[in-house]
């Protein structure tokens, strides 16, 4: 495995871990595998180092992962405000897991603000806010767990970690690569999953539990979309469904129901890129993906001021959905320049 960390912030996260004894774990906010797969990743092996570690997050995680060691013990900051506000303030560590900004945090971001301790980034995401006192940020990487798994073991902490430690780690390199299957060029990340299943991970069971199963109506609500609510652009070759929120409510929707729905357009032949429109209590949620380099994130960003990687982005947009789709629609020929040669107008019906 190439050593790739900086040794002197290895050398100073390793002093400041000595030092401390509370440490507060964090991660943004609708938090997914990779933001709670770290956390409670870093959660365990800290404790079997003797530290008193609390992992908190801005608001609930998805049911899919509650299979995970520790899942129950996280304290949820919409729940519990004044002890999530304890903990920060009582802490001598912040680690904070797969965010860039501290605004990742939405209203919990006051707690980050008010924490005098000292603060470290452990991230994937593009263009890192100066906020830490150690940033170790890597956007090429899978995910922050296979970053946190490097940390740890320069830190020479791969010994500590105990089965319920690599679950966590392991699960959010999977949910962050679809098992495997995007982000994934690297061979150290399989060198990672080895020592992940040398720790006794049960990787079939974490891929059944956080990525394929779901609800009766979750199953339902995405063929629903598709059959009934995927529009496709032949001259672009993209897809855009949008779903309002009656549609969502009659089959039960439950956040993170919709999760995958916005891969599920690529998976056609020819399709570039794909749109999801979800009307919510209080915006529209955009989700966005692509194939061979189609900029989504730059969509997202120039059109509704969001923001994420080349073939994962998303936003949120203030208005109605129809407000959103039109904006969507009228923009996209714009960036028919990065179909690069694929102009052609295809037949996707009889393909
Ligand atoms: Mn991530």
């Amino acid at each position: 495995m190439d050593k790739i960390l900086d040794t002197r912030k290895i050398d100073k996260l390793e002093k400041l871990l000595d030092e401390v004894s509370s440490i507060v774990l964090t991660c943004h906010v609708r938090p997914d595998g990779d933001a709670i797969g770290s956390t409670l990743g870093w959660m365990h092996v800290l404790e079997s180092l003797g530290k008193s570690v609390a992992v908190v997050i801005p608001d609930n995680a998805p049911r899919s992962l509650s299979f995970l060691p520790g899942f129950d013990r996280m304290a949820v900051f919409t729940r519990h405000e004044e002890y999530c506000e304890m903990l920060f303030r009582n802490a001598d560590l912040v680690i904070c897991c797969d965010f860039n900004q501290p605004s990742r945090l939405d209203r919990m971001q006051s707690l980050l603000d008010l924490a005098e301790c000292p603060k470290v980034l452990v991230d994937h995401h593009v263009d890192p806010a100066p906020f830490a006192d150690i940033i170790f940020s890597f956007p090429d990487m899978s995910s922050t767990c296979e970053l946190s798994f490097r940390i740890l073991a320069d830190l020479g902490l791969y010994t500590e970690m105990t089965t319920e430690a690599a679950t966590c780690i392991l699960t959010g390199m999977i949910t962050d690569t679809k098992n495997f299957t995007v982000n994934c060029k690297s061979p150290d990340i399989y060198e990672i999953l080895q020592r992940l299943l040398e720790k006794g991970c049960d990787k079939n069971r974490i891929v059944r539990l956080s990525l394929l199963e779901k609800s009766y109506g979750a199953l339902m609500l995405e063929a629903y979309a598709i059959s009934n609510k995927m529009e496709v652009l032949p001259e672009y070759h993209g897809s855009i469904i949008c779903l309002n929120k009656e549609e969502c409510e009659r089959f039960h929707y439950e956040k993170g129901d919709t999760e995958g729905l916005v891969n599920r357009p690529t998976e056609i032949r020819g399709i570039t890129f794909s749109f999801f429109l979800r009307e919510d209590s209080d915006c529209i949620k955009v989700s966005a993906r692509s194939v061979m380099d189609f900029p989504v994130n730059l969509i997202c960003k120039e059109i509704f001021g969001g923001g994420g990687h080349v073939m994962a982005a998303g936003a949120e947009f203030h208005g109605s959905l129809e407000e959103c789709r039109k904006l969507l629609l009228d923009a996209i020929p714009k960036y028919s320049q990065y179909l690069k040669g694929r102009t052609e107008k295809l037949d996707y019906f009889n393909t």
